[in-house]
């Protein structure tokens, strides 16, 4: 059924809203208005379906929407910052399911018009189908439900076999598809299956860049069904979400040093555990830390992903004021990686109050920890770890870092002598000119906070 031209209308109006959505998203000052902006064009475009005249099932769409839009309203309020990354794989895996799903029913009804049509449905269908299984063991290993990585022998072949299958099983849908129910459902099944085996034997630490992946290939898989249905505003939407993914993909895996291929058919341990590091951690306590700040002209703060657990960040920004007030410049360094998801510093701190002119890239800052005199890292661990420049056995070789190790001297806020994500040992804290300041990242900032009070 084609729709009238005012619902077409509005389809695209919600289309260019998502755009001018994104765009807002593209800095920190302006992201919370992108989204509201991008929400607004779903609503128009989920209005607008409503109006279309003749259409059937509308109590089971009110029914899906409620049910679908109330358990996203529950989780999205209930969930912690720390565990977003399975919350976004959770909704990506959805969106790629759903459009299998569509494609599914345009094959069940027959009404494939013409071989683009059927192709971009089977292809859709496809890329929805890898996109859904895959982000639900990317789910489940980063909810920690799935602990360990799975992996066949010949796991590669395996991976190439099955998806010669599944393009095979596709390329015969175009073709016979009304007419073969048993092939479509053939074909469904394998791609399911690809997305589980493909994604099974990638570890917990590639998870992040992995998500990324599926939600560029759900956005094309959205986009293919979107001409299938003649609706602009899902090609639009799909095709944004999906370049959108892409570059973010591509940004994750530069900031890491892994290249795509190498996070979905290496394993990141493969790459041998590093060389011994010698020497000891030397510990300090809060006064000495504080003085050491307190009387820096220069102090740069790495936040990580132990900051965001703690939930220190509101401390951490009341005691940045009190140094600042003292005189000493403090800067924020964000690495591109640190935390479990891009940019989950930059939020985490922005929603302390944290002015986005003292928040830094790695790019722009890393040549100023030289001059600083102290570099305060709270909760970060693989992201200033020097191993990365110098060990080439390390998993983490290549991977660029915040060069804390750098400053005059650096402080280290974290609970015990635990590994980062990637289960490295850290050469920084073993240096002559590094401190340990043992506890949980709040109540230590805490403990900062009292001593610089004190000193005046
Ligand atoms: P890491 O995971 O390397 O280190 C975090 C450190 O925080 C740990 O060593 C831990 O030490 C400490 N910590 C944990 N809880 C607390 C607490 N309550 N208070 C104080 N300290 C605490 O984090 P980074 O941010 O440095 O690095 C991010 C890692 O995640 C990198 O390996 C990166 O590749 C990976 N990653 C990130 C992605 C992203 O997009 N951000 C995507 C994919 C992977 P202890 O237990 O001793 O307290």
């Amino acid at each position: 059924m084609s729709a009238p031209f005012y619902v077409q209308g509005a389809w695209f109006v919600g289309a260019l809203l998502f755009i001018f959505g994104l765009k807002g998203m593209s800095s920190p000052a302006s992201a919370r208005k992108g989204i509201v902006i991008a929400g607004y064009g779903m609503l128009l475009a989920i209005a607008a379906t409503f109006v279309i005249p003749g259409l059937q099932n509308l109590g089971l769409m009110a029914l899906a929407l409620v049910l679908g839009g109330g358990g996203a309203w529950v989780s999205a309020k209930k969930v912690k910052m720390t565990d977003m990354p399975q919350m976004v794989a959770i909704y990506n895996g959805m969106g790629g399911g759903a459009a299998a799903a569509i494609a599914a029913v345009e094959f069940a009804k027959g009404e494939m018009h013409g071989l683009v049509a059927a192709t971009l449905a089977t292809l859709g269908a496809l890329i929805g189908a890898v996109s859904f299984t895959g982000s639900c063991v990317a789910w489940a290993k980063l909810q920690g439900v799935l602990k360990k990585a799975h992996r066949l022998p010949a796991q590669n072949a395996v991976n190439v076999l099955l998806a010669v299958i599944a393009v095979g099983l596709g390329a015969a849908v175009i073709v016979l598809a009304p007419q073969q129910p048993e092939l479509v459902i053939a074909f469904f099944v394998v791609a399911l299956v690809l997305g589980l085996i493909v994604t099974l034997p990638i570890g917990g630490a590639d998870m992040p860049v992995v998500i990324s992946l599926f939600n560029a290939f759900t956005g094309l898989a959205v986009g293919f069904e979107g001409y299938v249905l003649g609706n602009p505003a899902l090609i639009i939407a799909g095709i944004v979400v999906g370049a959108a993914g892409t570059l973010l993909t591509q940004l994750m895996a530069k900031a890491m040093n892994r290249p795509i291929s190498n996070i979905l058919f290496t394993p990141l341990a493969a790459s041998g555990p590093g060389e011994a590091i010698s020497g000891t951690m030397k510990e300090v306590g809060p006064i000495d830390a504080a003085a050491m700040m307190r009387y820096a002209s220069k102090v740069i703060i790495v936040p990580g992903y132990g900051m965001a657990v703690a939930h220190a960040q509101h401390k951490v920004w009341e005691m940045t004021s009190i140094l600042e007030e003292a005189g000493v410049e403090v800067k924020f360094a964000i690495h591109p990686v640190a935390g479990r998801m891009p940019g989950h510093m930059n939020v985490l701190l922005a929603e302390a109050g944290v002015p986005y002119d003292k928040i830094f890239d790695l790019e722009e800052i890393n040549g100023e920890f030289g001059q600083a005199d102290v570099a305060l890292i709270i909760g970060a661990n693989d992201v200033v770890n020097p191993t990365a420049r110098t060990d080439k056995t390390s998993p983490i070789y290549g991977m660029p870092i915040l060069n804390a190790d750098m400053a005059q001297n650096v402080i280290v806020i974290k609970r015990g002598k635990g590994t980062g994500y990637s289960g490295v040992e850290n050469a920084l804290f073993y240096t002559d000119n590094c401190r340990m300041l043992y506890g949980d990242a709040q109540p230590m900032a805490g403990e900062i906070i009292q001593q610089l009070k004190a000193m005046g």
